[in-house]
């Protein structure tokens, strides 16, 4: 389904800065939105329901399954996440680009939905970088910690199957390299099309419009 908004999916394993990176890019670029997503994960810290997450319990979480409401979801660490058709599609048709930040299960089902979405995959610069972010981050303790570094590996692997990989060693290097292929979305023929319409007509590129 083309849409003619840009649907943009990043993902990358636990520790890697994703949520770091797509927050500041959010900051810098008033024309993208971010899509809340449902989960049944109780909130952490400051986390509030709407903005962070909608919270929600399992049974609603299926009901929202079986009604066809997802137009992603999957169980990651033992908690089902899903982002809801309403959120997206609208947006996607008026134009809006719309920024997914989630799991590479989840990526996967939007390329499959979505073909012309952008999958970005967040890498670390190495494994004992991302222990070190991990551990700095004082969030898990040492068990959990090891159970994230050993899906890091599997997680890792998926980066193959993504249009776009970003090495997140340097955290300016790594949003720069964001905020470019969201940039270079905008300057497709069809983007370019549809937004400077009129330079287009000024430059005998759209043909007239058939009067009768
Ligand atoms: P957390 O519970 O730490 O906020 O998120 C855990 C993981 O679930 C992260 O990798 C996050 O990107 C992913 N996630 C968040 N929302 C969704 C979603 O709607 N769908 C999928 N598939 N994964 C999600």
């Amino acid at each position: 389904m083309e849409t003619p908004g840009n649907l943009f999916v990043v993902a990358a394993p636990s520790g890697a800065g994703k949520s770091s990176l797509v927050k500041a890019l959010l900051e810098l670029d008033s024309h993208l939105q971010v899509s809340v997503s449902h989960t049944t994960r109780k909130p952490r810290g400051q986390e509030v329901d709407g903005r962070e997450y909608w919270f929600t319990d399992m049974a609603t979480f299926r009901a929202m399954v079986d009604a066809g409401d997802f137009i992603e979801w999957a169980e990651v660490h033992g908690n089902c996440y899903g982002t809801s058709r309403r959120a997206v599609d609208a947006r996607l048709a008026q134009g809006e680009d719309v920024v997914l930040e989630i799991d590479y299960q989840g990526a996967l089902q939007i390329k499959q939905l979505f073909p012309h979405a952008i999958l970005i995959f967040i890498l670390p610069p190495s494994y004992v970088e991302l222990r070190q972010r991990l551990t700095r981050r004082g969030e898990d303790p040492p068990e959990v910690i090891e159970q994230r570094m050993v899906n890091a590996r599997h997680e890792v692997a998926q980066a193959r199957h993504f249009d776009f990989v970003i090495i997140n060693g340097l955290f300016e290097t790594a949003l720069f390299d964001l905020k470019c292929v969201v940039h270079s979305q905008r300057l497709r023929y069809a983007a370019q099309l549809r937004n400077k319409s009129q330079v287009f007509s000024a430059l005998d590129l759209i043909p007239a419009q058939h009067t009768t």
